[in-house]
């Protein structure tokens, strides 16, 4: 199994690419300590070559948790009654950035359910106020599907990145996670149309979503091995009480720790962050994701009366804490890493 695990990591890592049968090969070994190990080594050293000792931070306000869409997995999916709504106004969002931009932070990400809860008009007139009163941050949009024009308007107003997971590549999975309403080649003309448009663009999926198995997950390297994106979002499911999915098992950490290093591999540039799904299933999750060979943490901007209405799974973690608190973690994460946090935009780091 050695073997083969390492012939293939050799010919990843000359190649920049495998096929999908090779990746599923692959991805047999994660159960394995000491493949994890020798992956999260080899991973974390391409980081360093690139992005040096940064741990970038971002910091995150969920602008909404109105949403039109009813995504199977999602605890604020339309169809959920017990959720209170909520819907943040400008200024509670530029209050959110100037506590963030206090500690140093500067890239802001907005994210929210999909409707039509904030219209262009008004999402472009909150990018362009957060651009013209932080003039050397930047604005991730995290807002789901939308048409090409909205997502010109929105990077003509200011924004430079957008995350949109693809959630999964294989559309008969995709159909299995959506409504018959949502259409998976939307997903992906909306991907295409982000990279188009010139945004620093996210994908990612959720590890051991319902119905997903390796042969899944193999085809989902391959697509964002093709597809190339700057940043890259994965993070085990974790089931929501109020969903279809309530009783399904949560995501495996130790597969996610692979993917996260396996990633790195695949796109050695690639903004990665340790996601909070990841720390909410394991507590060490910032540290573990970290040591895998992501580059990115979050932390959540959002005073209280907020975040705790944004449950997309159970027990997420950081709903009562306080941003301080949030802020001397990472710290101490990047301390104990020898790391240090980076306080500038943290951009893609294009290939020049
Ligand atoms: N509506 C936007 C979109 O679809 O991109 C942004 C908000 S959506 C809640 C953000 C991400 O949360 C999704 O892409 C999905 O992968 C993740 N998510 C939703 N439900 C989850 C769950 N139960 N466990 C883990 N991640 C989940």
């Amino acid at each position: 199994m050695l073997n083969s695990f390492l012939d293939l990591i050799d010919k990843l890592e000359k190649n920049g690419s495998l096929d999908t049968e090779e990746y599923k090969e692959l991805l047999k070994s994660y159960k394995y300590p000491k493949e994890r190990d020798i992956l999260a080594a080899k991973a974390c050293e391409k980081r360093k070559a690139i992005y040096g000792d940064n741990i970038f931070i971002r910091g995150l306000i969920e602008i909404s948790n109105i949403c039109g869409n009813d995504c199977l997995y999602c605890g604020i999916r339309r169809s959920n009654k017990n959720v209170t709504r909520y819907k943040m106004d400008k200024s509670d969002i530029l209050s959110c950035c100037e506590n963030g931009y206090c500690l140093g932070i500067k890239t802001f990400v907005l994210q929210g359910g999909e409707s039509g809860c904030f219209n262009d008009d008004v999402l472009c007139d909150i990018v362009h106020s957060i651009k013209d009163r932080f003039p050397d941050c930047a604005v991730t949009l995290s807002l789901g599907e939308k048409s090409y024009k909205s997502y010109k308007r929105l990077f003509d107003s200011g924004a430079d990145r957008y995350l949109l997971r693809h959630e999964t590549i294989d559309k008969t999975h995709y159909k299995k996670l959506h409504p018959e309403n949502m259409s998976y080649e939307n997903r992906i003309r909306s991907l295409n149309d982000l990279k188009e448009i010139g945004y620093q663009t996210g994908s990612g999926f959720m590890v051991g979503s319902p119905f997903q198995d390796l042969n899944h997950i193999a085809k989902d390297l391959k697509f964002l091995e093709d597809f190339k994106p700057q940043m890259v979002g994965i993070g085990p499911f974790i089931p929501h009480k109020d969903t279809i999915f309530a009783k399904e098992q949560p995501g495996s950490t130790d597969l996610t720790l692979f993917l996260i290093s396996l990633l790195r591999l695949i796109l050695p540039r690639a903004l990665i962050p340790a996601t909070t799904a990841l720390a909410s299933l394991d507590k060490d999750g910032y540290k573990k994701g970290i040591k895998a060979g992501a580059n990115v943490i979050m932390i959540n901007l959002a005073p209280e009366g907020f975040k705790e209405k944004y449950q997309i799974y159970d027990d997420k973690i950081c709903v009562s804490e306080k941003l301080a608190d949030s802020f001397e973690n990472v710290k101490s994460i990047a301390e104990a890493e020898n790391m240090k946090i980076a306080f500038d935009r943290g951009d893609y780091k294009f290939d020049v």
